[in-house]
This record gives C-alpha cells, structure tokens and sequence, in this order.
C-alpha cells in the first residue's frame, strides 16, 4: 500500500490498520446483523488515541482536519482503513471526527471544555443530525424542525432522522430553524446530551439493507429544552462558515477503503476456488487496481489541498475526489461478481454485506447534484459546494 513521506500520516495509517484488522474484521458481520453499533472499534480507537485525532491540542487531541487545515489527510486514512473492512463502522468514526472539527471551528473554550470531555476521558462518541425528513426536496438549509427563543436558550420541536451515532452519543448535534428567521439567517445548531429530557431516540427506526453498523436513529424533539451555552455559536452560523464543504473528502475516503476492500477480497478468493488462472480475471485485476490508485491520488491530493490557501480549490477538487472514489466503489461491484462468482455471494462471506453497504451509503451522495455543481463552476457561474451531502 501507500507509503508517505509524512511520518505522522504512516502512523496513523498504521494504527487504523491495526484496529481495522483485529477489531472491525471480527466483529462486523456481528454488527451488521443485529443493527447495532461497532462499539468494540470505538473502544479501541479511545484506547490508541485515534478518536481524539480532530479534537484541537489544546484538548488533548493532535488537532488535525480539512477544518483546522493541519495533517487534512490522517483522519481521512483511519476512513479509508476502516472502510476496507467495514463502512458502517467508517461512518461512525467519520461523523464523530467531523463534528469534533465542526466544534472546535465556532465553540467557546469553556463549550469545547464540556463537550470533549467524554470523548477524552471515556471514548465517547458524538452524532451529528442535520437530516430531516423531506428535506431534500426542501432544500439542505430548510428543516421543518424549529428552535423557539426563550429568555435563557431555546425550545426545540421536530423530528430529525439518520442520526448516525445518537443511539450512544455522548452529545448529539442536532440543526434546526429559528422560529421566525429565513432558511440561511436562522439554521441553529445546538449540542444536546445523552439522555435530554424532550429528546427521544428510536433506533427501531434503522432497518437498512446495508450499513446497517452505523446505527442512525430517527430523533423525536418534544419541548426540548437548550441553554444558550450549548449553542454552537448562533443562528446563521454553519452556512456561513461553508462547513458543508468540508465533509466530501469523508465520503470518498469510505469509498474508497471499500474498493480496496472488495480488491483485497478477490486477490485473495481467487486463488483458493482455483479461477486465478482466468486471462479474463487477471485484465479485471488490473484494471480495478489502477482505477483504485487514480481514485487515490486524487483523494490525497485534494485533502492537502485543505492546508493551503485556495479554499475553492480545495472545495472542487474535493468534489471531484468524493465522485470518482464512489464510482470507483460502484463500479468494483458488478465486475467483483462478475470474476469471483456466485458462491462468493453466500452469506458466510464478507462480500455480500460489503455490497450492500456500497449500495446504501453511495446512494445518498447526490453525485448527479455533484456533476452539475462542477460544470456550473466551470461556466463561470456562481456554485455552493455544500449543498451536497
Ligand atoms: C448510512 C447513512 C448515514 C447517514 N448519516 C447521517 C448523519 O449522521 N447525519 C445526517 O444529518 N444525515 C445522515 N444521513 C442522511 C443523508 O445525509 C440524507 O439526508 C438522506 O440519506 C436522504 O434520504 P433519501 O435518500 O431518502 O432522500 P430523499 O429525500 O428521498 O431524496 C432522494 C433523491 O432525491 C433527488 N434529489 C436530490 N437532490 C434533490 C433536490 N435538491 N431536489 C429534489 N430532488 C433531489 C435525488 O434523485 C435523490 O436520490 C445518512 C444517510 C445514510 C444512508
């Protein structure tokens, strides 16, 4: 695999390797049939340090991120390490890294005092639920779910959903409007802890067919009550900062950990059913792993580009990055079948679950929505790199 020039990133690769090996491999078919989340990874990451990677230094984490702009690649690599072996568990370690850099990007030092500390002392893990029902067809800034102002904070109602990690989180992101505001001026984020009174979580909710790891509950907000001082720093904060451009990179990494997953998976298939010798199977090989290492470069290029100054760059290169990993991972699907064969696909082989998280989690991408973005900016017209997922 890749070896880097940068120390620190060949650590920390090789740190996630480990986990994913040990920890992630055994335990995901587990996980997968029961809908539950890969808290055995979680354990592990709080134990090597990995799940502090994105909180800042001055926390007790290493400070990195596309956010801050510091080593932008090394959470990333723990994705696509992960991702080889299981997606679901990815998700979760990618939602709780990119909210610990939303935090740390608007959050006060005595907020981020409070919010990190479950993750530090005791692994705790963070969800992030901005997903609403129907807001697709609304728009990513326009929720149903409202905040009221109240003298001290505010009072939420609405139902959120796919909030991956709340069923454990320590504290929960959640976005609503403000009562009263338009969609941009008025999209609140607020921190909520586990076990809030007015929040109700219903993990029968999650039922998927693939990704079924990353537990991603619908959310019930009754009167729920948030001081100001789990405000993340007030209405219209999180569309103005551009945050949703950040979190591409995430979702091309996953994806493409899982091409390589599905690669491994035949290199090492083939052999032991006796098919190795297919002329025809030795071309898809080899194409499979050059489209692997195109998707790659790309993915490694863009995120370095977080530590310089051309954020826009850095924002279309990262698009482009997220949609050649997930086609990539789409593409491996059907000629995986196609060269290790039917019996591969019973249930007592990774592959099937492997399947179907692809199919799951590459579908909610919007890579049509992707495409257009990127020909609109080549037009010279004006674009919103966050708009995507
Ligand atoms: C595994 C997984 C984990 C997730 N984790 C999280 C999480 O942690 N936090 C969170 O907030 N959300 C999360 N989500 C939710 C995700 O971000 C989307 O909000 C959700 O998947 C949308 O549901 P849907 O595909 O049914 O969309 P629908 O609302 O049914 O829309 C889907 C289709 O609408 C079309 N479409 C796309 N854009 C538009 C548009 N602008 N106008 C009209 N039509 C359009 C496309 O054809 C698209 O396929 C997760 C989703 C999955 C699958």
């Amino acid at each position: 695999m890749y070896v880097f020039n940068n120390k620190f990133y060949n650590e920390v690769q090789e740190l996630a390797r480990d986990v994913a090996r040990n920890v992630v491999q055994p335990t995901a078919e587990k996980h997968d049939r029961n809908y539950s989340m890969p808290v055995e990874m979680l354990q592990a990451m709080h134990a090597n340090g990995l799940l502090k990677l994105c909180l800042p230094k001055e926390f007790g984490g290493q400070g990195t991120g596309v956010m801050p702009g510091v080593d932008p690649l090394a959470f990333l690599l723990v994705i696509e390490e992960i991702g080889r072996f299981d997606m679901a568990s990815s998700h979760c370690f990618q939602v709780h890294s990119h909210s610990a850099q939303m935090l740390a990007h608007g959050g006060t030092k005595e907020q981020l005092a409070r919010w990190y500390e479950p993750t530090v002392k005791d692994g705790g893990i963070i969800s992030w639920t901005g997903s609403e029902p129907g807001r697709t067809a609304r728009g990513m800034y326009n929720m149903v779910s409202e905040a009221k102002r109240t003298s001290n904070g505010y009072v939420l109602n609405g139902i959120k959903n796919y909030g991956t990690n709340a069923s454990i989180g320590t504290w929960n992101i959640i976005s609503v409007s403000t009562e009263g505001m338009d969609p941009l001026e008025g999209f609140l984020m607020v921190l909520v802890p586990k076990g809030a009174k007015g929040l109700t979580i219903d993990e029968a909710w999650w039922r998927p067919t693939g990704m079924r790891a990353a537990v991603s509950p619908k959310l019930i907000l009754e009167n729920l009550e948030v001081p100001d001082h789990d405000v993340l720093v007030g209405p219209g904060f999180y569309p103005k900062c551009q945050g949703g451009s950040r979190w591409h990179l995430g979702f091309g990494a996953n994806h493409l950990g899982a091409a390589q997953g599905l690669l491994d998976f035949a290199v090492e298939y083939l052999p032991k059913r006796g098919t190795a010798g297919s002329p025809h199977s030795q071309r898809v090989l080899g194409e499979m792993r050059m489209r692997i290492a195109s998707a790659r470069a790309l993915l490694y290029q863009a995120a370095e580009m977080w530590g310089g100054s051309n954020i826009r760059a850095a924002e279309e290169l990262s698009l482009m990055a997220k949609t050649v990993c997930i086609a990539t991972a789409e593409w491996m699907v059907n000629e995986t079948i196609r060269i290790v064969g039917t019996t591969a696909l019973l249930n007592t082989f990774p592959l099937p679950r492997m399947i179907r998280d692809i199919h799951v989690h590459s579908t909610h991408a919007n890579l049509d929505n992707t495409s257009q973005t990127l020909g609109k900016a080549l037009l010279g017209m004006t674009i919103d790199t966050t708009q995507q997922q």
